[in-house]
């Protein structure tokens, strides 16, 4: 039962999901090998770092110049052409492994899941619904595919010795298709996923100039910014922040949620979030059933005693 892991990384850093991947991957293989496949070009140094994580017995390089903009049709090429010994083959529920696993799977002609939060080798978790429902799904292929939602695994410690690092055949790269750039956001904010504290506006704060305010509690708190999708849709907030069924999942330790109802949709992205303080006025709206801490007012009220009484993030 052993496991192939689909690494996550920038060309120069591994995406520190994949270390919660590794805990998934782990439990799935039963004593199994666990292997971390890293596809790109120059990318020795991520391959170094994948090493290091705990219970991986082996990282294979995938290193080719045609992969320095990686297709999904390559990446689900290359991963399809290694998986054959492996019962399971994962990666992080982001973007690119959600274009490439799917196609990937198809190729090998094995069974894929997307957004897994619970895994034993008998039985997979994946929310339906947007959340309202969670499915227990057991694989019968020889082989599954999986996209994990990283926030619902710990993430495997580093081990005191590194796993060899090989080199395998890279595929032809699929040039049906090219990507010509990637424009990210830049934030000096907290990476939303990962964020320890997320303050998060919804249409209720009315303006995008309102949402200067959001941001400031957020930076007092050493927060990440959020938005619902109403509050993206009004142009309060970029899209690369929005939460929710169509957006980004959250686990922070504290979510607060400013002017934001709670409609089904957005909490599919905050329910793992540990404490949940929810200001809004209308004492109905229902955020305030899932909320540990709620203020029943208007935000711009609230907003300055919370900034006053909450201690401000270390510089
Ligand atoms: C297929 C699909 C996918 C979707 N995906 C997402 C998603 O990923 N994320 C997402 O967020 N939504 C998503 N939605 C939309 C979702 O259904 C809601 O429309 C949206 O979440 C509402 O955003 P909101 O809470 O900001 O706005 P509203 O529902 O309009 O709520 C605004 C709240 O602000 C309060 N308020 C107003 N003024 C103040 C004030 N001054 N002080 C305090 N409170 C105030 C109001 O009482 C109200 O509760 C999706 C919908 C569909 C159909």
């Amino acid at each position: 039962m052993n496991a192939l892991i689909l690494a996550a990384h920038d060309g120069q850093q591994l995406d520190a999901s994949t270390a919660c991947v590794v805990t998934a991957a782990r439990s799935l293989a039963a004593g199994g090998q666990v292997h971390i496949l890293v596809v790109g070009h120059g990318v020795a140094a991520v391959a170094d770092q994948a090493a290091t994580l705990a219970g991986v017995s082996a990282v294979l390089t995938a290193d080719a110049p045609a992969f320095a903009a990686l297709n999904a049709e390559t990446l689900s090429r290359q991963v399809a052409a290694l998986a054959a010994p492996y019962a399971w083959i994962l990666a992080t529920h982001n973007l690119q492994a959600r274009a490439a696993l799917p196609r990937a799977a198809a190729l090998a002609g094995a069974a894929y899941l997307s957004d897994v939060t619970r895994t034993s080798p008998d039985a997979l978790e994946r929310p339906a619904y947007a959340g309202a429902v969670v499915t227990r799904v057991q694989p019968i292929a020889t082989s599954t595919f999986l996209t994990v939602r990283a926030s619902a695994f710990q993430a495997a410690p580093t081990a005191a010795t590194a796993a060899p690092v090989q080199d395998v055949p890279p595929v032809e790269a699929d040039v049906r298709t090219s990507i010509l750039g990637r424009e990210g956001s830049t934030s000096t904010r907290p990476d939303l996923g990962r964020a320890r504290i997320v303050v998060a506006g919804g249409r209720g704060v009315g303006s995008a100039e309102n949402m200067a305010k959001v941001e400031h509690l957020a930076d007092h708190l050493g927060a990440a910014v959020g938005a619902s999708r109403a509050a993206v849709d009004a142009g309060f907030a970029s899209n690369s922040v929005q939460i929710g069924q169509t957006g980004k999942v959250v686990a922070p330790d504290l979510y607060v949620a400013l002017g934001i109802s709670g409609a089904i949709q957005h909490l599919a992205g905050i329910k793992d979030a540990k404490c949940i303080v929810a200001i809004n006025r209308d004492p109905d709206a229902p955020i305030f059933q899932i909320a540990d801490y709620g203020i029943v007012g208007d935000l711009f009220d609230a907003l300055p005693s919370l900034e006053s009484g909450l201690p401000a993030a270390a510089a």
